[in-house]
């Protein structure tokens, strides 16, 4: 009788990505929070959910998470509902 074996290979990875640089000013309002956030980049937004910058203006465009315009005309993202809508983990604040 043939014998098998089986191997089973379980990689963990582990991902930390520190936002130094955290565009627009930190307690930015939002209003749909009606609270005082931090607003992040298109491109930060992306980073940190580990999603394209597609992905990211498709959730904004289904309203998946606030944002708003800076005075510059960039589109800023409510770190908050971001976090809450990626069902991310905050280390700090
Ligand atoms: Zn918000």
């Amino acid at each position: 009788m043939k014998k098998t074996s089986r191997t089973t290979i379980t990689r963990e990875t582990e991902r930390f990505l520190v936002l130094n640089h955290v565009s627009g000013a930190a307690g930015t309002w939002c209003a749909e929070c009606a609270a005082a956030v931090k607003m992040i980049s298109i491109v930060e937004a992306a980073l940190l959910a580990e999603v394209s910058q597609r992905a990211v203006f498709h959730a904004l465009e289904n309203s998946a998470f606030h944002f708003t315009e800076s005075e510059r005309g960039t589109l800023l993202v409510c770190l908050d509902s971001l976090m809450n809508y990626y069902n991310l983990q905050r280390l700090c604040r």
